[in-house]
């Protein structure tokens, strides 16, 4: 029995008086334990109130139990939940018709839907499309150092953090990386075994590190010139989290691809792949597809986060809070400098700070955030987070530092 179980099993243990852990041990000691939430306001079993500046990991983006999201689901699951891809359902082709226009409206062109269930799962998809559409032998994707994409096999092969392969080698073949930034790097392994290159418009797992738009417009460049798809995995940066709907917006680049899930049903499991009219009609009947691909209630999820987002110019709502949230970091001697854009913020402390310290301090006083990397707290509230909520989070945080 490994530490990491025993750590674990303590933690559920107190919280909720069972005297064995129910969960293989893969998540780390939970910090606590969650019974009720309500916009950014989390309770856990004992009562105490949490500030939620994290999301669930820049998913709950219109806050917790949001009432049109919690109605729409309700009245979905009993309507109809399920019927298989045997058949269509009227509200994941409505959702499909709404993703197809927000790409069209971000500038991507027209193009088609595949739902799955998380972003690791659209990034499964994506790699088949860029597979088929290169052929055999011309089957790599090109990813960046520090990038993360999911934990499936696949997926994790994408993610370019070689310390992540190690225990699950050997590894698919057929994925190189490239260091995030640097397009010479790119350059130098592209060769005619590659297909495709796949780059997050802002590192999120890597520690909130943002793609220059003149990088992603070079890189956009190269791909044209030498026929490979680009793919970008918002699977973090979109649905307005950053400020645009989509995060490579801010380049103003128009990808072949793009993999989303984070954002998009608040809460409800839910991911999809989107990819140009052309290019998504290499991929043909019976060569992808998964039983639970736009069930009807995952799907009503999707369409209510998306007339909620735009009744609410959820976009308009990231930048606005966003620069109020900037603002007050930055007005804390011990955060150095705050990176990001919208409400994906990362607030990189002075030298000698420990962010895993600082985050345990802040959960103490009742405040969640992410330590994404030793020196550097993910900030991610909802999008609909208050303006008192803001200063209170702040306060917290200039507290925990002072
Ligand atoms: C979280 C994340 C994923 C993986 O999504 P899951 O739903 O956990 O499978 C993929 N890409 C990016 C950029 C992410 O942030």
């Amino acid at each position: 029995m490994s530490h990491q179980f025993l750590e674990n099993e303590k933690a559920i243990a107190a919280n909720k008086g069972h005297d064995y852990c129910p969960f293989i041990p893969v998540f780390g000691a939970p910090a606590e334990m969650f019974e009720k939430g309500e916009g950014t306001q989390l309770w856990s079993v004992d009562g105490k109130r949490y500030l939620d500046f994290l999301s669930g990991i820049a998913v709950v983006s219109l806050g917790h139990a949001n009432p049109v999201i919690a109605k729409a689901i309700a009245d979905q699951a009993n309507t109809l939940v399920h019927v298989s891809n045997f058949f269509a359902n009227t509200v994941a082709t409505k959702a499909a018709v709404e993703i197809s226009g927000l790409m069209h409206d971000a500038g991507a062109g027209d193009g088609q839907v595949f739902f799955c269930n998380s972003g690791a799962e659209a990034n499964e998809a994506a790699i088949k499309l860029a597979r088929k559409f290169g052929g055999r032998g011309r089957h790599a994707i090109v990813s960046a150092y520090g990038s993360f994409h999911g934990r499936t096999l696949g997926a994790l092969a994408l993610t370019g953090q070689p310390a992540k392969h190690e225990v699950f080698q050997p590894m698919p073949d057929g994925f190189r990386y490239c260091e995030f930034g640097d397009i010479e790097s790119l350059k130098a392994q592209i060769d005619p075994t590659v297909a495709a290159v796949m780059l997050e418009s802002i590192q999120g797992e890597g520690g909130v590190i943002p793609a220059d738009p003149a990088y992603l417009q070079a890189v956009q460049q190269l791909c044209k010139e030498r026929g490979l798809l680009l793919i970008i995995d918002e699977v973090q940066t979109g649905f307005c989290r950053t400020g645009k709907w989509f995060g490579f917006e801010h380049a103003g680049i128009s990808p072949d691809a793009v993999t989303m899930a984070k954002g998009m049903g608040n809460g409800m499991p839910v991911g999809a792949l989107w990819a140009r009219r052309d290019i998504a009609a290499v991929l043909q009947p019976g060569d992808h597809g998964s039983t639970y691909s736009g069930t009807a209630l995952a799907t009503a999820a999707v369409s209510a986060v998306i007339s909620e987002m735009k009744r609410l110019h959820a976009d308009e709502l990231a930048v606005r809070q966003g620069a109020r949230l900037t603002k007050g970091l930055l007005a804390i001697p011990k955060v150095e400098s705050v990176r990001g854009a919208g409400l994906l913020l990362g607030a990189q402390l002075v030298e000698g700070l420990v962010a895993g310290d600082v985050y345990k301090q802040l959960l103490e006083k009742g405040l969640i955030v992410n330590a994404v990397n030793a020196t550097t707290l993910r900030l991610a509230p909802p999008l609909t987070v208050s303006d008192a909520e803001i200063d209170e989070a702040v306060a917290l945080i200039a507290e925990v530092l002072s």
